[in-house]
């Protein structure tokens, strides 16, 4: 099974440290919202390197990320639209 990094959002909610959205290889994957007040990933584009994971983990100290089988991740699909600004959140 394919494995993608999914967000606590409740636990990077506190902090807002912001640190993963610099280390991802794979460009407007992870990335921070404001209005939701945590990071969050676009399913459809990470490529499960898990780099996220360690930066969170390791540099952070933070435990925010886990890598998840697609099928069970919990914040939510998130899909990047490419020529739109927006995203769609909530599609299972
Ligand atoms: S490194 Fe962890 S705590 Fe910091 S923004 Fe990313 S997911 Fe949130
Ligand atoms: S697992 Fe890799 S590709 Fe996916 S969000 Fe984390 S750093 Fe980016």
């Amino acid at each position: 099974m394919y494995a993608v990094a999914d967000i606590d959002v409740d636990v990077c909610g506190s902090t807002k440290c912001r640190l993963c959205t610099q280390f991802c290889p794979e460009s407007n994957t992870i990335q921070f919202d404001n209005a939701r007040n945590s990071a969050y990933v676009s399913v459809d584009r990470c490529k499960g390197c898990e780099i996220c994971v360690g930066v969170c983990d390791d540099l952070a100290k933070h435990h925010a990320i886990k890598m998840v089988p697609i099928n069970e991740v919990q914040s939510g699909f998130e899909l990047r639209l490419v020529g739109f600004k927006q995203s769609i959140a909530g599609l299972h």
